[in-house]
């Protein structure tokens, strides 16, 4: 069993500059069989855990929660703007390889699902089309052929009028609601994994493997 404190004064192997940071924060434990377990110390701030699939900072009690290597722990703030690692830093200091690889491989998912909405969206534009097209062209075969109810004429115009405004809308129809709560999930995944960094990347630093501000891979 191996038990690491965290804070201040604590024997993490890097240096915790944040404030809101404890002297003695937290502390991580990990058991015989390669469990990790944290738990906060009563700090004055808190300490949080990253959720996988929502990114929410997610509070750590006294009582200790299971984490993993890659599990993204911030003390002191909700923010992540305490002091943020992935646990992977306390037993692999210094090397962030496996961090970037987690990050780029989080935002290819996310990517992907956006991606399914921009597609999802097109087809649901294209069926509209096609459902007024058919209604339209299907009027007028209608009206063509029953000419004796000439009564009808102001309503069938009336309605090809309101197809034609319902397609002219959905050709703006792009999903946008859905693509910015993914894009927003995204950008939650995204902090530099330098614990004395923490800032937020770009897509394309996640990508090159980088943060521009401390060239850290
Ligand atoms: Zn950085």
């Amino acid at each position: 069993m191996k038990t690491i404190t965290l804070g201040r004064d604590g024997d993490q192997p890097f240096k915790i500059k944040g404030i809101g940071v404890s002297h003695i924060h937290a502390t991580v434990t990990i058991d015989d069989f390669g469990r990790w377990t944290l738990a906060d110390n009563n700090s004055a701030n808190g300490t949080y855990v990253r959720d996988e699939v929502t990114g929410d900072l997610i509070r750590v009690s006294d009582k200790g929660q299971t984490i993993s290597q890659m599990s993204f722990v911030v003390l002191g703030s909700d923010t992540a703007a305490g002091c943020s690692f992935y646990a992977n830093q306390l037993t692999n200091p210094g090397n962030f390889v496996n961090e970037y690889l987690y990050m780029r491989n989080k935002k290819l998912e996310f990517d992907k699902e956006e991606e399914k909405v921009a597609r999802n969206a097109k087809w649901v534009r294209l069926s509209i089309f096609i459902l007024m097209l058919l209604f339209t062209v299907g009027s007028i075969i209608y009206q063509i052929f029953d000419d004796s109810h000439e009564s009808m004429n102001v309503m069938l115009w009336g309605f090809r009028g309101l197809s034609l405004l319902t397609t002219g809308a959905m050709t703006f129809y792009d999903a946008q609601g859905k693509r910015s709560k993914i894009i927003k999930k995204r950008n939650k995944f995204n902090q530099c994994p330098n614990p004395e960094c923490h800032r937020k990347l770009s897509g394309g630093e996640i990508d090159n493997l980088i943060c521009g501000r401390c060239q850290k891979l």
